[in-house]
């Protein structure tokens, strides 16, 4: 089958690799880059990662590096004359920069001290910028994790328009408790604050403050890239309409990763698609009645020092919370019927892992609520041990990987795990947990290494 993938991003480089041996595969990729992990791109400013870190597994495939797709005729179905049998949307999501006076200049480039954080080549930028007075434009987690990644060369301020900081994942207190955290690094958070220009690399705000800001980095949010599949006439709301196949509005024509809207959803992160690349593979192949049914969410800040973890809806029959600002601690559970609604855990909570655990297998909550708040474990909780946990608890959630397909692959070391399963591939934040597994299963079932070529 003739493929075309149109974008070389996280969703389309992991497709590209899944049809490459059965498939006849172009793919189109506006950036000048191979294919690299986006969402370590706050690990490269922190200085935690090399670009050379990033780099994706490379496809086999007739790549078009630094083109962007422009001209295709549905009726042929040919992309710059060239004839497809299906052609994939993956062209992800581009940056918004508010219309704010000066941020960008009159050709609608920004500014050249102000750069947006969805590149390589905007990470390039910042990490290229020599004033010394950087200001993150937007209290949400990716400003979260540039301000983290800039406060190593200095004074930080975090600039944010809602009353708290990240208004879609925690409520006040939380946001409150993450900001004296921010503080105490040196990130001087200033919420309820509007930009309104800037002028002579100093941004001015509302209420008549002026910031010296170099560089300004904005992060305010992303918007679906849909101008494409609009221009030729897609049906498109705020991404490209999707159904469970993963099908647009045209039967030849699919979309995936953060450019796709299915049942209402346009998700913005990387397991559902990487979830929904997966399924894909199999739809064109042909293989198996796979569908893509939707995505269930937990959401990590990636910032050194700061652990956060926030999942499904703040509001439930029942809430229990608890706070310890002093220690940067706050966690909360929204319950209902017996089982989690939803929970933020923001910063050292032990019980993060059990919780996870209780809201995506839908499992009932302990009586003793208090047990997962203080990480007193009732004999009721499944332990984080990796002998107990249960075989279907999620170890790496940007893949979608079991604890039981760990064990299953047959690697007895992180590297070998994450060759098979892409186990700790995504964020690398659960590195350790499979670190655990795999030393346990080293210990337990030491003979299995030997079967595996
Ligand atoms: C700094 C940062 C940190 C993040 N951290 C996380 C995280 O911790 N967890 C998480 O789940 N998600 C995270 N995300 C979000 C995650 O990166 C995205 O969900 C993911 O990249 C989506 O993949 P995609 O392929 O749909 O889009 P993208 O990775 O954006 O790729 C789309 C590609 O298509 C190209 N393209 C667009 N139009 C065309 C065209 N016409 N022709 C050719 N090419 C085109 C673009 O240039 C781009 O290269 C983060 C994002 C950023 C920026």
């Amino acid at each position: 089958m003739r493929i075309t993938i149109i974008g070389y991003g996280m969703a389309g480089a992991r497709l590209a690799t899944l049809l490459a041996k059965d498939h006849q595969v172009t793919v189109y990729g506006a950036e000048n880059h191979p294919a690299y992990n986006r969402i370590l791109l706050s690990g490269l400013l922190a200085g935690a990662y090399q670009e050379t870190d990033l780099a994706l597994p490379p496809a086999n495939v007739d790549l078009r590096l630094g083109v962007a797709a422009t001209d295709i005729d549905r009726v042929a179905r040919t992309v710059h004359g060239e004839p497809y049998d299906a052609l994939v949307f993956a062209t992800g999501s581009r940056a918004i920069i508010p219309p704010v006076k000066g941020l960008t200049g009159d050709d609608g480039e920004p500014h050249p001290n102000v750069a947006a954080f969805r590149t390589l080549d905007d990470c390039r930028r910042i990490l290229a910028a020599t004033g010394s007075h950087p200001v993150v434009l937007g209290g949400g987690l990716l400003g979260v994790e540039a301000a983290r990644g800039l406060a190593g060369r200095g004074p930080v301020t975090l600039v944010h328009g809602a009353p708290h900081l990240l208004e879609r994942q925690l409520d006040a207190v939380g946001g409150a408790v993450l900001a004296d955290t921010l503080a105490a690094i040196g990130i001087t958070v200033r919420v309820n604050a509007q930009a309104v220009a800037y002028v002579d690399g100093v941004l001015r705000l509302a209420d008549g403050t002026e910031l010296p800001a170099d560089p300004l980095v904005v992060s305010c949010g992303v918007r679906a890239e849909t101008t494409l599949a609009e221009s030729i006439g897609l049906a498109v709301g705020r991404g490209v309409l999707v159904d469970d196949e993963l099908r647009a509005s045209d039967p030849a024509i699919y979309a995936i990763g953060d450019c796709a809207q299915h049942r209402g959803a346009v998700y913005g992160l990387v397991a559902p698609a990487w979830e929904q690349a997966a399924v894909l593979a199999e739809v064109l192949s042909g293989a198996a009645a796979l569908r893509y049914t939707g995505s269930r969410l937990v959401t990590r800040l990636k910032a050194a020092g700061i652990d956060l973890a926030a999942m499904g809806d703040l509001d439930g029959e029942e809430i229990v919370s608890f706070a310890d600002p002093s220690r940067g601690t706050y966690a909360r559970l929204a319950i209902t019927a017996g089982r989690l609604r939803g929970a933020i855990l923001l910063g050292d909570n032990p019980t993060v892992g059990t919780v996870t655990q209780l809201f995506d297998r839908r499992t009932p909550v302990p009586a003793d609520r208090r047990s997962l708040l203080l990480g007193r474990m009732s004999a009721a909780l499944p332990a984080e041990t990796p002998a107990l946990m249960p075989d279907a608890a999620v170890v790496c959630r940007c893949n979608t990987v079991t604890k039981g397909e760990i064990v299953r692959c047959g690697g007895r070391s992180v590297p070998q795990i994450a060759q098979r399963t892409n186990a700790t591939t995504g964020c690398g934040g659960c590195a350790d947990a499979v670190r655990g597994i795999a030393d346990w299963l080293s210990t337990v079932d030491p003979v299995m290494e030997e079967v595996w070529p």
